[in-house]
């Protein structure tokens, strides 16, 4: 007979072929074919293991398994959707994960709660110890997928967790079109459920919880097995848009060119080089996904669009940098004389976890005889969304070498079973009501 780990990892070999690469990852972008099939195979998943799916109208897919009947719901999970060309791990570990968490503590408490039927029928007086009292779960249990957490193809990320804390209107959502021009409630429409009313609400969750591949190497380099995350990065991201005058590569003179490709290589180098005006490790700076207009030979580019973001542990730098930034993105307009503008389409500050949490995440890493660490998360993750509204505890596992959002993002086996078994630990004290809420 196979072993909880056993089915663990065919359980993840198994949703790993939704959307393989050749390359050994997975493509499936919020909303594709490949992350419905993913969707409706995590769905059958949850029936054969007692959960009741539900979807809600930004498209997250919940699993819900009663205790305690009308009490709020301790939610666990994380997202099955990806980037291009993406890793295993990301988000769809920690769905996984959190999975077989909520089914591996539903199984405890129905076992004990025979157990004490039992009791009680052989000596009503048992019942009354305090020890059976306090094994009893305070609360239900709910598995999370959140929809399109990624956010490469509709953005912005984290949509369906920001759905759900209220922080984007559903609306916005929904209207949200990719660059085909085929809307998030497009894409929705074509899922294995719809909506009934009857998935989980914000108001009815008690705590969150939530584990996820480390993206970085610093529990590698530190040699610790798991992370406990106590802090959010600050991040500050954009879209830009270079304007500049479309014209012929050859004939047009140099000095009446307005190249908006020149303007926004000024722009990327500008970035790139920012890094560089700070203490190592205190600031990430990146483009992303450039558009480039009209994109033809022979002609000079009218227009670029394209992301930049910037992250730091210091919310100081963050804004020197963002401070810096400006002046030499005026200085590159002013050399390539186009037209560069800057707007904000994500911000959050450097955010911390509730200690309660984090100190639940520790306690439980303790019991289990886990080497840990307390971390920060550079990248944004759900629940940087759902810390801001109910108590949360955030989880890491080590990443191979640090590598994500590729084909090689890998985690060790032995790694992500310690994973599932701490993520189990916390969801067992949660469910039990031991979070201290301060
Ligand atoms: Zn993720």
């Amino acid at each position: 007979m196979s072993t909880p780990n056993d089915q663990f990892l065919a359980d993840f070999a198994a949703m790993s072929r939704f959307g393989a690469t050749p390359g050994g990852g997975v493509d499936r972008q919020a909303g594709t074919p490949a992350d419905h099939a993913t969707r409706q195979w995590f769905g059958e998943w949850l029936a054969r293991h007692g959960f009741e799916e539900t979807v809600d109208e930004a498209g997250n897919q919940f699993g819900t398994i009663e205790l305690v009947p009308g009490a709020p719901y301790v939610l666990v999970g994380s997202h099955l959707d990806s980037q291009p060309l993406a890793g295993r791990y990301d988000g769809a570990y920690g769905v996984l994960a959190a999975a077989h968490a909520c089914a591996r503590v539903a199984q405890e408490a129905r076992v004990a709660r025979e157990a004490r039927v039992a009791r009680v029928a052989r000596e009503a007086r048992v019942a009354q110890e305090a020890g059976a009292k306090t094994t009893a779960p305070a609360y239900n249990l709910a598995v999370v997928n959140w929809f399109n957490e990624e956010g490469s193809r509709f953005a912005p990320s984290m949509m369906g967790s920001s759905v759900f804390t209220g922080k984007l209107p559903l609306a916005a959502a929904l209207a949200t079109t990719d660059s085909a021009g085929t809307s998030v409630a497009q894409a929705l429409a074509a899922g294995h459920r719809t909506p009934d009313g009857t998935a989980p609400r914000l108001a009815g969750v008690a705590h969150y919880a939530e584990i996820h591949i480390e993206q970085g190497r610093n529990l590698e380099e530190s040699g610790s097995q798991v992370g406990i995350v106590d802090r959010t990065w600050a991040a500050s991201k954009y879209r830009v848009t270079v304007d500049g005058a479309q014209s012929h590569t050859g004939a047009t003179r140099m000095e009446d060119r307005r190249d908006a490709l020149y303007g926004a290589a000024l722009v990327i180098a500008a970035a790139r080089e920012l890094a560089a005006e700070f203490e190592p490790g205190l600031l990430h700076t990146s483009v992303s996904e450039l558009y480039v207009l009209p994109n033809s030979p022979v002609t000079i580019a009218r227009q670029v669009l394209m992301n930049l973001d910037l992250r730091s542990p210091d919310e100081d730098v963050l804004n020197r940098a963002i401070e810096l930034l400006g002046k030499w993105i005026a200085d590159a307009g002013e050399r390539s004389r186009t037209d560069i503008a800057l707007e904000t389409t994500h911000r959050w500050g450097l955010v911390a976890y509730q200690p309660g949490g984090v100190a639940l995440g520790t306690a439980s890493a303790e019991h289990l005889g886990f080497t840990h660490t307390d971390a920060m998360t550079v990248a944004g993750h759900d629940s940087t969304n759902l810390k801001d509204v109910v108590p949360t505890v955030m989880l890491f596992v080590p990443s191979v070498d640090g590598v994500s959002h590729n084909e090689a993002e890998y985690t060790r086996d032995d790694d992500a079973l310690r994973g599932v078994e701490l993520l189990t630990e916390v969801t067992r004290r949660l469910v039990r009501g031991e979070l201290a809420t301060d």
